[in-house]
């Protein structure tokens, strides 16, 4: 049986991914892997391991939810728990809360506690690209040519809780995903993941973003950029948009070991 990859296919960058992911597939010898558009909750139940496109949240939601997935994802990435990345767009969507935005304006699938700042850096002209220091491809790897177009930040890292992020429910053009409570073992694993900061906006990568902003290149630490928290993973920024096929790789190989872990528990 091939490991089956899917990327939402409703609105955005999904051609890209698919376009990386066979590049980094080749490139780390996965033989027997096969790239899927998902458009329905049937193509999403044959996914080992799904991607959420860069493109317009709020559009995504919508289609999403005209297209029935919208449940099906949230069962997929909470309950079922599968590893499932997000970039930009696809990050805001697997937050359990997102700012900025008009109550009823947006619909969230959760998974990361986290709250990200939609459209963080202002307007499509505000966008940048900068090289990235990505400590997790590897100590000595070369900075990552990070592009960021309306990209949202993870301004604030959530303590996990059963049910929905009732203090987030309650801000001001706040909106919080639903509540999706994963069974038995795997409710289990999913109560100790923590959130990981994989990737902070500091230093040359920042100094692309400055003008006209409040963002110090020099602080130690800048704007959260990229996250873990178990199954989910979520970048602020495209890897989709450029030629380097190194996150996909990397993600890739954890799908690999999700997949391993599942056949040794027999799921
Ligand atoms: N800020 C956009 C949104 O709200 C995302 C932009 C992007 O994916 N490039 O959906």
């Amino acid at each position: 049986m091939p490991v089956t990859v899917g990327v939402l296919a409703l609105q955005g960058a999904f051609y890209e991914h698919i376009q990386l992911l066979k590049k980094a597939a080749e490139e780390e010898a996965l033989l027997d892997w096969e790239f899927i558009e998902v458009r329905t909750p049937q193509e999403l139940a044959k996914c080992d391991g799904l991607v959420l496109p860069g493109g317009e949240s709020t559009t995504m939601s919508l289609v999403a939810a005209r297209s029935n997935l919208l449940e099906p994802l949230r069962d997929y990435v909470k309950v079922h728990r599968k590893p499932t990345w997000g970039t930009c767009a696809g990050l805001i969507l697997l937050a359990e809360s997102a700012n900025k935005t008009k109550k009823g304006g947006q619909e969230l699938i959760g998974g990361l506690d986290v709250r990200v700042n939609r459209n963080h850096f202002g307007r499509q002209t505000e966008s940048f690209q900068g090289p990235l220091d990505l400590p997790f491809l590897g100590e000595h790897a070369p900075p990552f040519p990070a592009v960021f177009i309306r990209a949202p930040i993870v301004e604030c890292i959530l303590p996990h809780q059963e049910g929905i992020q009732l203090g987030e429910a309650e801000r001001d053009d706040t909106v919080v995903a639903p509540s999706r409570q994963a069974k038995g073992s795997v409710a289990e694993a999913a109560t100790a993941d923590q959130v990981e900061v994989l990737a902070t906006l500091t230093g040359a990568a920042a100094r692309s973003a400055t003008q006209g902003r409040d963002i110090s290149p020099d602080r130690e630490v800048g704007d959260v950029v990229a996250v873990r928290q178990g199954n989910v993973f979520g970048t602020s920024f495209h890897p989709e948009l450029t030629g380097d096929a190194r996150i996909h790789a990397w993600w890739l190989h954890q799908v690999q070991s999700a997949v391993n872990k599942r056949k040794k528990l027999g799921q």
